[in-house]
């Protein structure tokens, strides 16, 4: 039989175990949390994962008769549920109770907590749909969880005082545990949902969601380093709109922002998956082509640069305004890597100077020799 005092200190390692395991997580997730409405794929991993924190607190579990063991893997259930609902909490439930069954002798205790485990997970999984607050939602979780071990333990131990003491400590544990690995999970929660704000902020421009100059420049060396070193083609487009200061003038600015915004899905929605459309600044963009040709590169520039001249962008009053834009192009390894940016740029000077609602290309500067 375990003393008191050794059965506190395996449940203390138990919660240890949750925490790590939430860290852990949170490490997995932090590009892509889980959410009852993510994919069934990613709902699945954490499934899995939490299966796993399952397995482990099961080997640091507390052996209390022979067959019988208690330890926290409820609670990596309930979290389960609270991440990815429903189908996370079941498979969760479904793959602790399959390692319980497989880690340790099976014998009618085994079969016990089998269906116990089952049940855990497909009431945590329905309690999702509480309205309650995540906190309280969580409470019931662990106290339904609380519920059927409770149960479970008292089927399995026949020795009365030794039932009462494991299910006071786990009681209070569990209960313990629970709060402070909740708060841990809504520090990583929070944690990362900031990470995710920061990064998007650094690398996003805020009106259009496109690229913004920071991230180009990363893009940009990337290409240029890839060129360098395996020849790699690629094609540079710098796109900027005629006389939009009139159109600010004429329509006010935040006609100019909605026009900024609809040039910007429209150049998104022209390229191909792999090009990169970034907002350089101001009326200022560029689209970034791997692995495409000169002629492809110039054909498509002057497919975007014909399809603006036909749009009819919509003003917040309902009015048509038709707007042109410019392009100056490039492409390696016509032109030196290195140099793209900078010719692009004085293309597009060139097509402004000589008309503007064109396509200058490097071979034009080349004839001129500017
Ligand atoms: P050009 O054909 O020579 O390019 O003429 P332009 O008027 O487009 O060029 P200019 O550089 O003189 O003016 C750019 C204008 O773009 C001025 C500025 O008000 C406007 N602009 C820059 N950023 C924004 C923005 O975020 N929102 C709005 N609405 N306008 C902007
Ligand atoms: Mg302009
Ligand atoms: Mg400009």
């Amino acid at each position: 039989m375990k003393k008191g005092e050794s059965m506190l200190k395996d449940f203390v390692i138990n919660g240890t175990i949750v925490i790590s395991g939430l860290f852990i997580m949170g490490q997995i997730f932090r590009n892509h949390p889980v959410r009852p409405h993510s994919s069934l794929k990613l709902k699945l991993l954490a499934a899995l994962l939490f299966g796993l924190i399952g397995a482990v607190l099961m080997e640091f579990s507390i052996r209390i008769v022979p067959g019988v063991i208690a330890d926290l893997r409820h609670i990596p259930v309930a979290f389960a549920a609270l991440y990815g609902g429903v189908p996370t909490a079941l498979v969760s439930a479904l793959i602790i109770a399959m390692a319980r069954i497989i880690l340790f002798p099976a014998g009618p205790e085994a079969l016990v907590a089998f269906g116990g485990m089952l049940l855990i997970g497909l009431g945590c999984g329905l309690l999702t749909y509480s309205k309650a607050r995540p906190l309280v939602k969580f409470t019931l979780m662990n106290l339904f969880s609380l519920l059927i071990i409770t149960t479970s333990l008292f089927i399995n131990i026949p020795d009365a005082s030794l039932f009462f003491e494991t299910a006071l400590y786990h009681w209070c544990i569990s209960i313990i545990a629970g709060f402070l690995a909740f708060y841990t999970y809504i520090y990583i929660d929070q944690s990362n949902e900031a990470f995710r704000k920061l990064k998007e902020y650094s690398t996003k421009d805020f009106l259009t969601g496109l690229n913004n100059s920071r991230q180009f420049t990363i893009f940009f060396n990337t290409y240029v380093q890839r060129a360098k070193e395996r020849g790699e083609p690629f094609s540079l487009l710098v796109i900027d709109i005629d006389h939009f200061k009139e159109v600010n003038d004429t329509y006010g600015h935040p006609n100019g922002d909605k026009i900024l915004q609809e040039l910007g899905q429209i150049l998104s929605d022209a390229a191909r998956p792999v090009d990169i459309v970034s907002r350089n600044g101001g009326e200022e963009f560029s689209v970034l082509m791997i692995d495409c040709s000169y002629t492809e590169a110039k054909e498509h520039a002057e497919h975007i640069r014909a399809m603006i001249e036909q749009h009819g962008f919509t003003t917040l009053d309902g009015d048509r305004i038709h707007i042109t834009i410019s392009i100056g192009g490039a492409s390696f390894p016509e032109t030196n890597a290195e140099e793209m940016y900078h010719f692009a740029d004085r293309l597009l000077y060139e097509a402004k100077r000589t008309g503007r609602n064109k396509v200058c290309w490097v071979d034009i500067l080349q004839q001129d020799g500017l």
